[in-house]
């Protein structure tokens, strides 16, 4: 077939017509269609159906793309040109996009190309829309792409890693010049990663510094064209990692500080499904390291929520308050030490939008042990205010009532003619200066017992020996109830302190003549293995219930109105525990009490040979007769003398010394067979007139210090200066003669 003029031919014209790809429409020059040759498919306006065929454009098309077409159509009748442009043609549910062509076909007709490009136009739009996306990830992440000629060493770069470049613009730099800005410590590593880029597969970071400052980069090779002589082309991305590191940073620290917290930390799902506990909170629960914890609920493992049904509480609990919980939990961890915990527990959500339930606990057990101490300490403080404030107007009373009777009756003595009469004050006198003098000695041990003083002093003591003299004391002042002693027929000894053991019995004697208006006291000791058990039970009035557990507490009364201090058990249960025993006490009101003590039998007691025999004496037997001896009284204050005077001046020739000197003088002068010496006096004490005689004449006479220094200590050193005994003022006149007659 003749082709050439084909195209041309008319009478090919209307088959080649059909045969192109543009849809041709006819209009008239009002717009109106009224022929067409469609090539479009599935167009609601251009279709095979033809319906736009016979109606006006203007009216038919969507008003956006009448008002694009419209001045184009104008356009082209006017001047007879070509018009060519794009247009949009929204339909529902979808946007075309159509090219036309539009031409002057006469002076009433035009001829419109119309061709469908709405897949053509959405893939550039999608294609621009996804370069847009890149762009925006690439800027967000950071990220710019790199070239490297290794036979130039050159850098091309373009990008947003906003470290050394500006966003988005084109670079190219020398190795040498980038690697000025590197970290030099990792100039090195990152000059090798180039050297061998064909074994570097995997990304490699370093650092950049600039501005004094430290940038963290990571560099991928992902191309690598080889071109002539081994060397290549390398194509590649670097990324800005600066935030990721320095959030690593961070986060590693929190990590490390929750780790290493005290405090437990834990986090659940609603349904209390665990996520997360820190080792301390494993620890506290008893859950290993290695265990996942995901497997587990919280009411199941955590020992405070006790089951599901307290845990749906709690979340109730938390819902109620905002999703913040603030609580005290007093369950135990005995693992941890913790008996209380402060707590919170807040709802956060994850990532994924998710409620995750936080909790901290905090172990508050020491603050709660201190604050319980300082309520102990403040109980005890109010206590002890309450008892003193009871034993200073006690005391005052206690005080008050033998004083008055002393200067009442001192008063109206020498009035008194009638002998009788005067023995009766005398004695009323008598028992007043003991009632005051055993307060003083009461008061004194008490200050003795607060500042760790009390000292003791060991020898071996005969029971029964000691059991009669306290008998014998007691025996007339126990005027109501009959008193009775209680003996083993064996000799029993014990090393310990003689006379506050004497303290300690006369005491809850005294207190048993005190209580038993009628009846009975027994006094006693028995052996019981290693200890001896010495007791006073009486028939009294018994202590009620209530008391006798605190009866041995300071300034404890039953009655307040009793005479006494409060103080004697106390001091007494101090001497014994002191001795290495204990006390106790059993009562009945209105049946009676019985108090008994223990204490240890010493390894070197008698019946180890430890005993040394005592110089016999008996303490109530009258002074033996002979003619009277002299005693040098050394003391400074006339009244004491005239004291001693009267005491025992009937039965021996005194010689009174003012000072110690004069004592020295005067012993030279008369050789007495005792000298009484008064410790505190003006220009020579009596200790050191003691040091002087005892310069002189070292074994005799017997020398008895006459002082109120009540201390051990103070005895002891005047024992050790070579005095022979000790009593104490006031003077008692039993106390005296009984320690004259040991040596007259
Ligand atoms: P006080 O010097 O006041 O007697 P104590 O400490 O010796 O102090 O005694 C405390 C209290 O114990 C007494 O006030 C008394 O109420 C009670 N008490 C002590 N011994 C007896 C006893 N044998 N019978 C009854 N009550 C006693």
């Amino acid at each position: 077939m003749e082709t050439k003029g084909i195209l041309l031919d008319d009478s090919q014209a209307g088959r080649l017509l059909k045969m192109t790809c543009d849809t041709l429409l006819f209009l008239k020059n009002d717009g109106t269609c009224i022929d067409m040759i469609v090539k479009t498919e599935n167009n609601p306006y251009v279709n095979d159906q033809y319906t736009l065929l016979g109606k006006n454009i203007f009216d038919y098309f969507p008003e956006e793309t009448v008002r694009e077409l419209k001045p184009a159509i104008e356009y082209v009748i006017r001047t007879g040109e070509v018009s060519n442009a794009n247009y949009d043609l929204p339909a529902p549910g979808q946007l075309y996009f159509f090219k036309c062509i539009i031409q002057k076909y006469d002076d009433e007709h035009l001829l419109c190309q119309y061709r469908d490009i709405t897949k053509r136009s959405q893939m550039k739009k999608s294609l621009q829309m996804a370069n847009e996306r890149l762009t925006e990830t690439e800027r967000a992440a950071k990220i710019g792409y790199w070239s490297y000629d290794t036979s130039t060493r050159t850098f091309d770069y373009c990008g947003y890693t906003g470290i050394l470049m500006k966003e988005n613009e084109r670079f190219t730099f020398t190795m040498d010049e980038y690697l000025k800005s590197v970290y030099p410590k990792d100039r090195e590593r990152l000059e090798n990663f180039f050297a061998n880029y064909a074994l570097n597969q995997m990304p490699i970071e370093y650092r950049i510094m600039k501005d004094n400052k430290l940038f963290y980069l990571k560099l991928k090779i992902v191309n690598i064209y080889s071109t002539k002589d081994d060397a290549a082309i390398l194509e590649g991305y670097a990324q800005n990692i600066n935030d990721i590191v320095s959030r690593w940073d961070e986060l590693k620290m929190v990590t490390q500080a929750v780790d290493n917290s005290n405090d437990s930390f834990f986090a659940t799902k609603m349904d209390g499904t665990l996520i997360f506990a820190n080792p301390f909170c494993r620890r506290q629960n008893g859950i290993p390291e290695d265990v996942d914890i995901t497997k587990y609920k919280a009411y199941e493992e955590m020992g405070n929520f006790k089951d599901k049904e307290m845990w749906d509480n709690f979340i109730e609990a938390l819902r109620a308050n905002d999703d913040t919980l603030k609580y005290i939990c007093n369950y135990p961890y005995p693992k941890t030490n913790v008996i209380s915990s402060k707590c919170i527990s807040y709802i956060i959500r994850n990532e994924y939008g998710e409620e995750i339930i936080w909790h901290i606990r905090r172990d508050i057990s020491e603050q709660l042990r201190y604050e319980a101490q300082l309520k102990k300490a403040k109980e005890k403080a109010e206590e002890s205010d309450r008892l003193k404030s009871a034993f200073l107007s006690n005391m005052s009373h206690e005080i008050r009532t033998p004083l008055n009777a002393i200067v009442g009756f001192s008063a109206i003595m020498a009035d008194i003619d009638n002998a009788e009469e005067r023995k009766k004050f005398c004695n009323i006198i008598e028992s007043s200066n003991k009632r005051l003098l055993s307060l003083i000695n009461e008061v004194l041990d008490l200050s003795k017992i607060e500042s760790g003083t009390l000292a003791f002093d060991y020898t071996p003591v005969k029971i029964n020996d000691l059991y009669r003299e306290i008998f014998m004391t007691h025996q007339l002042c126990a005027k109501q109830a009959s008193l009775v002693l209680e003996l083993p027929d064996e000799e029993v000894c014990i090393n310990t302190d003689k006379n506050r053991l004497t303290q300690v019995i006369s005491n809850l004697v005294n207190n048993a003549v005190k209580f038993t208006p009628k009846g009975t006291i027994t006094i006693g000791y028995r052996l019981i293995p290693d200890f001896v058990e010495f007791y006073v039970k009486d028939t009294g009035i018994g202590i009620s219930k209530d008391k006798v557990d605190i009866i041995f507490n300071r300034f404890v009364k039953v009655d307040n109105f009793a005479p006494g201090t409060g103080l004697g058990l106390s001091i007494c249960k101090t001497i014994v525990e002191r001795l290495g025993g204990n006390i106790s006490v059993t009562s009945e009101e209105g049946v009676g009490s019985l108090f008994s003590f223990r204490i240890p039998v010493q390894p070197d007691g008698p019946e180890n040979g430890g005993m040394q025999d005592q110089p016999e004496w008996d303490p109530l037997q009258p002074y033996k007769s002979r003619e009277k001896a002299t005693i040098l009284v050394a003391e400074d204050i006339d009244d004491n003398f005239e004291l001693i005077r009267v005491l025992i001046g009937s039965q021996y020739r005194l010689i009174h010394a003012r000072n110690g000197r004069q004592a020295v003088e005067l012993f030279d002068k008369y050789h007495p067979d005792l000298i009484l010496m008064d410790i505190k006096m003006p220009e020579m004490n009596g200790l050191e007139a003691i040091k002087a005689i005892r310069g002189k004449s070292p074994s005799s006479p017997p020398i008895i210090a006459v002082s109120a220094y009540a201390y051990e200590e103070d005895k002891r050193e005047l024992l050790d200066s070579g005095c022979n005994d000790f009593v104490t003022k006031p003077l008692d006149k039993d106390v005296l003669l009984t320690s004259i007659h040991k040596y007259l």
